[in-house]
């Protein structure tokens, strides 16, 4: 069954759902359709055309916590690809992870012990904290910003189809 493009209040891509999810959300008055495929969906009272795009009518804020999923290219972005000791920018292929509190100690791959470095920071660094190698990072890591984890490569294509579209 198709996926249907959900769109924030402002009209950013939020994520792919299941076309019952996003019938409800237009039933219940949460989203309007604002592209539709050329299907009807029927029910025992009602007939409802599918819709590919939906924008939520409110800003919702997330109450729940997002467990957010932990990707090297997420640090990456995050720190734009500039190593957090020594300020050098870098070129996807010469990043490298420095977990801060080294994994020999412990320290978990999470956003907040993982930063972006360079390879001869990285090795210099070795499994000591930055304190005990006399290091300082550039910046405090922090989880990256919610809305970028959800972009998938698929919330992107079918975005980009959908302004595609709007543009004929
Ligand atoms: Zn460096």
């Amino acid at each position: 069954m198709e996926s249907i493009l959900l769109l924030s209040y402002d009209f950013r891509p939020l994520r792919i759902i299941g076309w019952e999810k996003a019938i409800y959300l237009v039933i219940q008055g949460k989203a309007e359709a604002i592209d539709y495929y050329e299907k009807i969906i029927r029910s025992v009272s009602t007939e409802i055309v599918l819709p590919k795009v939906i924008r939520l009518k409110q800003y919702f804020r997330c109450k729940k916590k997002v467990r957010l999923i932990y990707r090297k290219s997420a640090v990456f972005s995050r720190d734009q690809l500039v190593c957090q000791y020594c300020s050098k920018k870098m070129g996807r292929s010469e990043a490298t992870i420095d977990h801060v509190v080294p994994r020999a100690q412990g320290g978990p791959s999470t956003y907040e012990n993982t930063v972006t470095s360079c390879s001869s920071c990285n090795a210099k660094k070795r499994d000591r904290t930055p304190k005990q190698a006399g290091m300082k990072l550039l910046n405090t890591p922090k989880p990256p910003e919610k809305e970028l984890l959800q972009f998938q490569p698929e919330v992107e294509k079918m975005y980009e189809s959908f302004i595609a579209e709007l543009s004929v």
